[in-house]
């Protein structure tokens, strides 16, 4: 044993115990739970202006509609370890191989979130260290792709994601990128056209997923056209990762190399996770070496294409996965898809033009073109904001408004059924979002003029609804 001085008392360390610490007489460091105790006390104190804009979001979230497909409401578990000191810790590298000491607690952290994330999805291989959705794709293609390789994947404006290829973006600038369309009619993908471009196109990778699509994705043939032209497949199943965890939509993590899928739009923290299923431990050439290909993901992970994780983050996607695990997420899924059949039927009642005619899963998109002339996908967002409701333009397939106009709009059900609402509040949102859009006078494409009465009464119902339904 030996004794050594440190600030305020005396550590005493031996062989086989990490250290045993002798309080000083007169001084107490507060616990770990009075460190933490009342943090939004300790906000408004410190810094008034930023409390009082997170209070107005609070507010705002309380008291609106939220049906923008992409977001959803994490649990107060969750938000609990995202704003704990863990965030202080810094390290590179994964479980086990860290560059930095002091980590064996944050091993611990970070092995429990693969380890469920591995459960939930049923997967092999899972890193819980991308940033964001769009940190996980660039990660694979790190992994996979050198600068000029071949992509083919979903074009944005037919439903696909900005980090998909598309040329504004890192993808599009590196890489050759191709994309590929959903049927001009049906609004549906045709496997068979897209079987057809890559045979012809011969990608390295092959993309599928999307951020706008109501139907089933069938990962099984995407595949199949992927093995028939020697392309690695990454399924990102960002939007709907949700549902399959419940096994409400058929799961890709061994159809695809790779799945990819940002961890807040199922309901958890910011960030990002890649699984993976059979191919896990496939082999990869680097020069004249062979890897796996989970091993490259974790190179391309660091020092590939991020620096330090964030270690609050990865302990709020442990807190997650445990909730997704639970009956109650498990059964909400199916409601949530529920809902969105029961929204997408009630508009299509009130003779708006669903495409597809309806959805499979969380979200719809609906021309309003088609319901209104002069109608924008701007024009809906902005007059039912100014009502509560809360919703976002998004171009539709072959799309021929301005790409920051739209013809579209885009509505999702995960925070309105988490918030506990069913069948008779779907209904109860159609008609409401029906009575502004036939009450709006239409300008021209960014300008309307909104009835005070309508936008008062329609206010006051939605806040009705949302005391009904509070956050939960
Ligand atoms: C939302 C989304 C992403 C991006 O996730 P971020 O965490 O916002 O970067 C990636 N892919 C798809 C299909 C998405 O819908």
């Amino acid at each position: 044993m030996f004794v050594e001085e440190q600030a305020g008392g005396t550590v005493k360390r031996s062989a086989g115990q990490v250290y045993e610490f002798i309080e000083p007489v007169g001084h107490k460091a507060p616990s770990h739970a009075a460190y933490h105790r009342g943090l939004p006390d300790v906000l408004e104190q410190c810094d008034e202006q930023v409390y009082r804009l997170v209070e107005a979001e609070y507010d705002r979230l309380q008291n609106t509609l939220q049906l923008i497909a992409a977001e959803n409401q994490c649990s107060r578990a969750v938000l609990a370890a995202l704003g704990h000191i863990v965030q202080n810790k810094t390290t590179e590298g994964f479980v086990g191989r860290r560059f930095h000491g002091g980590c064996e607690v944050v091993d611990g952290l970070e092995q429990l979130a693969i380890d469920r994330a591995n459960e939930v999805f049923g997967a092999q291989y899972a890193n819980v260290q991308p940033h964001s959705g769009t940190s996980a794709n660039q990660i694979v293609l790190t992994a996979l792709l050198d600068s000029g390789d071949r992509i083919l994947s979903l074009a944005m404006d037919q439903g696909g994601h900005v980090s998909h290829g598309a040329q504004v973006a890192f993808a599009g600038k590196f890489f050759e990128v191709e994309q590929y369309r959903v049927d001009r009619e049906s609004f549906l993908l045709d496997y068979e056209a897209i079987a057809e471009q890559a045979r012809r196109f011969r990608p390295k990778l092959l993309i599928c997923g999307a951020s706008a699509y109501a139907r089933i994705i069938d990962f099984e043939r995407f595949r199949a056209i992927a093995d028939e032209v020697g392309a690695y497949l990454m399924a990102d199943i960002s939007h709907i990762s949700s549902l399959i965890a419940a096994g409400v939509h058929p799961s890709p993590i061994d159809a695809a190399h790779f799945t990819t899928t940002s961890t807040y739009k199922p309901g958890g923290p910011r960030g990002g996770l890649i699984l993976m299923g059979r191919d896990a431990q496939a082999p990869f050439a680097v020069g004249n070496k062979t890897v796996s290909l989970c091993e490259r993901i974790e190179k391309a992970t660091f020092p590939g294409f991020q620096g330090t994780p964030y270690l609050n983050n990865i302990a709020a996607k442990a807190v997650f996965f445990r909730e997704m695990l639970s009956d109650e997420y498990q059964v909400r899924q199916a409601k949530i898809v529920e809902n969105a059949q029961v929204l997408a039927e009630a508009f299509d009642d009130l003779g708006y033009d669903v495409l597809t005619g309806g959805t499979d899963n969380h979200m719809f998109l609906i021309n309003v073109a088609h319901f209104r002339d002069g109608l924008t996908g701007l024009i809906a967002q902005h007059c039912l904001e100014d009502c509560g409701i809360i919703i976002n333009m998004n171009r539709l397939p072959y799309d021929t408004q301005n790409a920051r106009v739209t013809s579209g709009m885009r509505l999702g059900t995960p925070i309105v059924t988490r918030n506990g609402m069913g069948q008779a509040q779907m209904e109860q949102i159609a008609r409401l979002v029906d009575n502004v859009l036939r009450g709006v006078e239409i300008v021209d494409a960014k300008h309307y003029c909104l009835n005070e009465a309508l936008q008062t009464k329609t206010r006051q119902c939605v806040r009705a609804l949302c005391t009904r339904f509070p956050l939960h």
